[in-house]
């Protein structure tokens, strides 16, 4: 008999089969301990012991499954890893110390020197200088291509193009890709298509559904929903995923216990929380283009978005995040995101806290005057990240700046 007992029971995959999402997200992956838990257990971990050293060879033989160490594997990471695999519809997910980890993850373990990229111009930040800085100095050429430009991706693909990575809708002005399109483009070309699905969540897009290889989540965003922890994942094929857990595994940007547990909380109100940023977000959308004071507002819900109709094809609900051009200049957005008393001046977004951000100044002020002027960044433009406040509340807070402007 071994000293120590280190089974658990995982709920049967085979109960969940045909589930709806919402439930997917309440249920797929939990473990339960023999102490029969309702809630997910956490296990705060670096490593596990052996019964015996027998065992302990049989584990690192890899002739026994099991826990040997968290960087490799942790039962409250595989559990939030079950979970939001089961949720796109993908064979397994790696989960990553942050959204960037993901990216950096999948790159890493899957293009080599020589290889080129085609990515959306409008992606995260991050993600731009991760292409153009880092994966540019270990022989990675990234070309970046407008998001909804089939012929610019298809004209971007060269002989060595092995990945077309993009977001959508875009961050912040929500256009939004025709992904089966362009999975068919990297189909044709033998590239991989990667989908940064963070803002839509698998709750109102599935990827892999339109021919996506690889899904990756920022679960700071979303996932968690609540500002608590920074993480990301990865999802895709067991042969791909297997290659990204290797990496992972020798390079180390491993999510930890306690922030896994936190995002399996999280997940299980994702698909409520989802549909109240997006019925929230429309209302506020509607509210602003109406408004006096407000020019475009960007927003995939409203008719008149140039990509509407895909956006309502392609997904279950048009997201939580808004886009609007004030009349007048730099001047004026500050003068309306100052004004506000209840919604957080902050970049962060996918929060139940409505965020307000002023892009040109804070997450797209390193673009160059001429990069900002193709992506769209105006001196005029707001983001707000629609959170579950009253919506009520919302307008008024963000009238307190816009009706000040008409005067
Ligand atoms: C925030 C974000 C990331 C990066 O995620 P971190 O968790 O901050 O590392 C990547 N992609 C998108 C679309 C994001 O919004």
């Amino acid at each position: 008999m071994t000293k120590i007992r280190d089974e658990h029971v995982r709920i049967p995959e085979s109960d969940l089969e045909g589930v709806s999402v919402d439930t997917l997200a309440v249920r797929a992956g939990q473990i339960r301990t023999e102490q029969l838990e309702h809630s997910d257990a956490i296990f705060p971990t670096s490593s596990f012991v052996y019964g015996s050293a027998a065992q302990a060879a049989a584990r690192f033989g890899g002739d026994e499954p099991g826990n040997i160490y968290s960087r490799f594997t942790n039962p409250t990471v595989q559990a939030f890893e079950a979970r939001i695999a089961a949720m796109e519809g993908g064979e397994r997910a790696v989960a990553t110390a942050s959204g960037m980890a993901a990216i950096l993850s999948t790159c890493m373990a899957l293009l080599q020197s020589g290889d080129h990229v085609v990515c959306s111009r409008g992606v995260f930040g991050t993600t731009n200088v991760l292409f153009q800085k880092y994966l540019a100095r270990f022989g990675v050429e990234t070309t970046f291509v407008g998001l909804t430009d089939l012929d610019g991706w298809a004209a971007a693909i060269r002989p060595e193009t092995r990945m077309l990575f993009l977001e959508t809708p875009s961050n912040p002005l929500c256009e939004v890709a025709d992904l089966e399109a362009l999975a068919e483009l990297s189909h044709r070309n033998d590239a991989l298509f990667v989908v940064d699905n963070c803002f839509c969540t698998p709750v109102l897009q599935r990827p892999f559904e339109l021919g996506a290889d690889i899904v990756i989540h920022s679960a700071t965003k979303y996932l968690d929903g609540q500002g608590r922890c920074v993480g990301g994942v990865v999802v895709g094929s067991d042969k791909l995923m297997e290659e990204v857990y290797g990496f992972l595994r020798s390079a180390g940007p491993t999510l930890s216990p306690f922030n896994a547990w936190v995002f399996l909380k999280g997940l299980e109100t994702l698909p409520i929380r989802m549909r109240a940023h997006c019925a929230n977000a429309l209302e506020l959308a509607r509210w602003l283009e109406q408004h006096p004071s407000v020019g475009k507002v960007f927003y995939a819900g409203l008719e008149t978005h140039p990509q509407h109709e895909l956006a309502a094809r392609q997904q279950k609900g048009f997201g939580g995040v808004v886009s609007f051009q004030v009349k007048g200049e730099r001047e004026a957005a500050w003068r309306v995101i100052d004004a506000t008393q209840i919604i957080s001046i902050t970049a962060n977004l996918g929060d139940v806290k409505t965020t307000i951000t002023h892009p040109a100044t804070t997450t797209h002020g390193r673009l160059s005057p001429e990069d900002k002027e193709r992506a769209g960044i105006t001196e005029n433009l707001i983001r707000v990240s629609v959170g579950l406040e009253d919506i009520d509340d919302l307008k008024a807070d963000l009238s307190r700046g816009l009706d000040a402007l008409g005067q």
